[in-house]
C-alpha cells in the first residue's frame, strides 16, 4: 500500500525509551502495556468530564499506519470497535479507493484511534455527537503520544479537524485535503522525506458540512484515485 507516497513494508518492533506520561503518570515500554493501562483509564470520569469511561481503539502491533479520528460514536461505544458506524463505512470506501481493498485489511493493518477514545455523548437537542473539549483532548493525549512513540508510524491519516489541529495546526481543511504533508507542514513531493507522512481527510460523518460541496467531493475522489507508487 502506498497512501500519500508512503510505502508500507514489513512490521518491526522499535526500541523505545521508557517515558512517564505527563498526565497519566504511567510508564510504558510496549504496546501491550500501554493498551492495558489505556483500557483501564478513567481520567475524564475523575475530572468530572464524562459519566463513564469506555476507551475504544484498535491497536495493531507493528502497524506502520495510524488513523486518528475525533472520538468514538455511540455505535463504536456499543460494539467496542473504532469506525464501526455509518461514518466508518464511508471512511472504508475512501480507503478502498486509495488502495486498502477491504475493511478487514484496514483493521488488520491500520491502528485506529482518536483524539479522545471514550464516547463523549450527544450534543443538546440530539444534534450529533459532542466535540470533545480541550481538557479531554489533553487528558487523552498521553495515550496517543505513547502509541506514536512506540509505533513511529510511517503514515498518519488525520480524520477530521480535531485530529488535523493536533498534527497540522493552523491550516484549513480546504487547504489540507487532497495533499500529503510532512510533520513540519510541507506538502510531500515525489519523494517523501522522513516520517510520518500525514494524510488529512474530512470527517466522514453526515455532520461534516464540508462534504456537502460537490467540488470538494470531486477533489477527494481525485486524491483517492490518484496513482501511487
Ligand atoms: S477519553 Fe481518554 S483520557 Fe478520557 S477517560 Fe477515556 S481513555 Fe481516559
Amino acid at each position: 500500500m502506498g497512501i500519500g507516497g508512503a510505502t508500507i513494508i514489513a512490521p518491526r518492533v522499535p526500541r523505545v525509551t521508557p517515558r512517564i506520561g505527563a498526565v497519566t503518570g504511567v510508564v510504558t515500554t510496549t504496546l501491550e502495556e500501554t493498551e492495558r493501562h489505556h483500557r483501564a483509564c478513567v481520567l475524564c470520569v475523575e475530572a468530572g468530564l464524562l459519566e463513564r469511561a469506555h476507551p475504544v481503539f484498535g491497536p495493531v502491533p507493528g502497524a506502520r499506519v495510524m488513523l486518528v479520528g475525533q472520538a468514538p460514536g455511540v455505535v463504536e461505544d456499543d460494539v467496542s470497535r473504532p469506525f464501526a458506524g455509518r461514518a466508518g463505512r464511508q471512511l472504508m470506501r475512501w480507503l478502498a479507493r486509495a488502495g486498502i481493498p477491504s475493511e478487514a485489511e484496514v483493521r488488520r493493518r491500520v491502528f485506529m484511534t482518536s483524539m479522545t477514545t471514550c464516547f463523549p455523548g450527544r450534543r443538546p437537542g440530539d444534534r450529533g455527537d459532542r466535540r470533545p473539549s480541550g481538557r479531554e483532548v489533553r487528558l487523552c493525549g498521553d495515550w496517543l503520544d505513547a502509541y506514536l512513540r512506540l509505533l513511529r508510524p510511517e503514515l498518519i491519516i488525520c480524520v477530521g479537524t480535531l485530529s488535523q489541529a493536533r498534527f497540522l495546526p493552523g491550516r484549513r481543511l480546504d487547504e489540507l485535503v487532497g495533499e500529503a504533508w510532512t510533520a513540519s507542514g510541507e506538502v510531500v513531493g515525489g519523494t517523501p522525506a522522513g516520517r510520518p507522512v500525514l494524510v488529512p481527510l474530512p470527517h466522514p460523518s453526515g455532520q461534516s458540512r464540508w462534504l456537502n460541496d460537490p467540488a470538494r467531493m470531486d477533489r477527494l475522489d481525485d486524491w483517492a484515485e490518484r496513482p501511487r507508487g
